[in-house]
């Protein structure tokens, strides 16, 4: 990740998930929507990252996903994709 210079680029990057679930305040989310529109690097991993989310989100809404996948998925991510309280 060369092209993307300072430290706050991971600090970015690690900060995505919790700004995509929209629990960071709005000085942070400020700093970092600042930061992906100066770093393309940043930048497109944020779009994919919402993107997947987003599908992940959507297909588990319609039961789309097998228990077994969603389960691992939502061990990668951290996140309660289908709402049941429970990650994995
Ligand atoms: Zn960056």
């Amino acid at each position: 990740m060369d092209a993307c210079d300072g430290p706050d680029c991971n600090e970015t990057l690690k900060e995505l998930d919790l700004f995509l679930d929209a629990e960071l305040s709005d000085a942070a989310r400020d700093g970092i929507r600042h930061h992906l529109d100066g770093c393309p690097d940043c930048h497109s991993a944020f779009d994919f990252h919402a993107e997947l989310k987003q599908v992940i989100h959507q297909k588990c809404q319609e039961n789309e996903i097998p228990a077994d996948l969603l389960s691992r998925i939502e061990r990668c991510f951290d996140t309660d994709f289908d709402g049941d309280g429970v990650i994995g």
